[in-house]
């Protein structure tokens, strides 16, 4: 039977990498339902408007964003322009909690990820999947690690994008939106007590993706 897995955690905890392997492992679809926010919070600046709550619930209102299968590789689209690349900027990321703090953002994007995970075969990743989009999921994990491990990981995947940012300021930047996305009023970042935490702080990717695949067995 195909299930559905969830995976919640804070950022840089790596959920992006791991779920994307274990999928693979499953002949499941990975569904990064942070790339979504991602695309409306791109769309915004985009647009070139100011982002109040009203202008980005507009913007994202008329946007169509769409994870897209090109080849073996899942695309993030939003409307006909792909953003794959475009939306790990460090501007959309300064904005992005911001934009999915709102309500009818929210309504928007939950539809679309139920919609792709009503078949099962999925591995989900985000904040709110096994709290609100997946509640009846098969599997559900939380994943974390110090927040001195993430600001690194996350430092390492800027460099290899070309971005050179000091740790500290990656840090600061982590820990605020872990704020933001934990304090908000709608679905915030929350670990429901049936998952399972999985801290992975010193631990390899093939440790953590092992672990996470003996969870799904
Ligand atoms: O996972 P990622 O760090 O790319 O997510 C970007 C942002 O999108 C998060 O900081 C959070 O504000 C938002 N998000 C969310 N709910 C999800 C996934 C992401 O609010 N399910």
């Amino acid at each position: 039977m195909k299930k559905t897995v969830a995976i919640d955690g804070p950022a840089g905890a790596g959920k992006s990498t791991i779920a994307k392997l274990v999928a693979e492992k499953l002949g499941y679809i990975y569904i990064d339902t942070g790339a979504m926010y991602r695309a409306a919070a791109w769309k915004v600046l985009d647009a070139g408007v100011e982002p109040t709550d009203e202008n980005i619930v507009d913007v994202t209102k008329k946007c169509d964003v769409r994870l897209r299968f090109v080849g073996d590789a899942v695309r993030v689209f939003a409307d006909d322009t792909d953003v794959t690349e475009s939306i790990r900027t460090p501007e959309v990321t300064a904005l992005v909690s911001k934009v999915a703090q709102l309500g009818p953002v929210r309504a928007k994007m939950v539809e679309l990820q139920r919609s792709m995970a009503k078949d099962g075969g999925v591995v989900m990743d985000g904040r709110d999947i096994a709290s609100n989009v997946l509640p009846n999921a098969d599997v559900k994990i939380f994943l974390t690690a110090s927040i001195e491990e993430r600001a690194l990981r996350r430092w390492k995947e800027m460099k290899a994008k070309g971005y050179e940012e000091p740790m500290e300021k990656l840090a600061a930047e982590i820990a605020a939106r872990d704020k933001a996305d934990s304090e908000r009023e709608i679905s915030p970042l929350v670990r429901v007590p049936e998952a399972t935490l999985l801290d992975t702080t010193g631990m390899t990717i093939d440790e953590v993706v092992q672990k996470v695949m003996a969870l799904c067995g």
